[in-house]
């Protein structure tokens, strides 16, 4: 369970920055975001909104013509949010999703700050980076495609990407098809990835499976094995199914705190112009996330 933190005073000069999502009373970030601004005695708020994908237009355009900053998109909203920006960066276009817009003379700019989020997380977690790796993506959603186009920039060798629904994936395939990464499509099921596990050195799960208590990706047990390294972009359960049988498998796991810190202080820094105190938003989410005062 979320607990949020009591922060500044709310007055009439404000400034307002916010997600949009759905579900979103899971997130974390309105933790970590208002201990960053208190921390440097900013007079800036950040708030969860729940905004259904049928809205999301309207919410947007809201949220600029109410004078909020920026906004934070989460699932399901990464994908849609690229039509409505009035700027996209590059990221973002690369990426074919937006996770952060920045309000800024009546414009909406879109950015992505999802694959800066992912290679730094995988650095901090596993000592490592995507160059020369074989990396296995689960999922082609608004992470997925920003997780798999970022390993294939950074140099990785090879990206499988599995998803549920197969057409969501030619974007990425034609993407990474600009860069000199082999790329190859897979089904979500335990009889295609088990044909390439071998040759696979990280596994990222990019769907939003897990996010729900209780939810399986239907994965068998025995793809996992001390040599993979894996990855859940899920931080709530700190837990999941996936990264348990993976454990269990002897393989090298961590979950998607980092990534949220991460990619949460770049979307900062893009807002506010100034450098996020690492730090404290660490502690910030730590503590909750997991009520640890660390
Ligand atoms: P999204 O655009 O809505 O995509 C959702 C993805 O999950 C799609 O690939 C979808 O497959 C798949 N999926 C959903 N339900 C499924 C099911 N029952 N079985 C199999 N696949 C299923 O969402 P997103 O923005 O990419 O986010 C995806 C996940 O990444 C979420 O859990 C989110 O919290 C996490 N995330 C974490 C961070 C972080 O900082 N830690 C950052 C970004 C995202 P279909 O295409 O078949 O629908």
């Amino acid at each position: 369970m979320v607990q949020y933190s009591r922060f500044m005073n709310i007055n009439g000069s404000t400034t307002i920055v916010g997600v949009f999502g759905s579900p979103i009373t899971h997130t974390a970030s309105p933790a970590m975001h208002n201990a960053a601004f208190k921390a440097l005695k900013m007079n800036w708020v950040y708030l969860a909104f729940p905004v259904e994908p049928q809205n999301l237009r309207e919410a947007l355009l809201g949220a600029r013509d109410m004078g909020l900053t920026g906004i934070n998109l989460t699932v399901p909203h990464k994908l849609l949010a690229l039509s409505i920006m009035d700027e996209v960066g590059e990221e973002a276009r690369r990426f074919g999703a937006v996770n952060t817009v920045l309000i800024e003379n009546g414009k909406l700019r879109g950015f992505n700050t999802d694959g800066y989020g992912i290679a730094k997380a995988i650095k901090a977690e596993f000592n490592f980076t995507f160059k020369g790796k074989r990396v296995l993506v689960l999922g082609a959603g608004g992470a997925g495609r920003a997780i798999a186009v970022q390993c294939a920039l950074d140099g990785a060798t090879q990206v499988f990407v599995a998803n549920r629904t197969p057409s969501k994936i030619d974007p990425i395939a034609k993407e990474i098809a600009t860069t000199k990464t082999a790329f190859r499509a897979l089904a979500l099921n335990t009889d295609d990835i088990a044909r390439v596990i071998n040759d696979v050195d990280l596994l990222i799960n990019a769907t939003s499976v897990g996010l729900c208590e209780g939810e399986s990706l239907g994965l068998d047990a025995k793809l996992f094995s001390p040599r993979l390294f894996v990855y859940d972009t899920v931080y709530q359960p700190a837990e999941t199914e996936l990264l348990r049988m993976a454990a269990a498998g002897g393989a090298k796991t961590a979950n998607g705190l980092s990534m949220l810190l991460h990619q949460g202080a770049k979307a900062f820094e893009i807002w506010t112009k100034h450098k996020a105190p690492m730090a404290v938003m660490r502690r910030a989410l730590n503590t909750a996330v997991y009520g640890a005062k660390t």
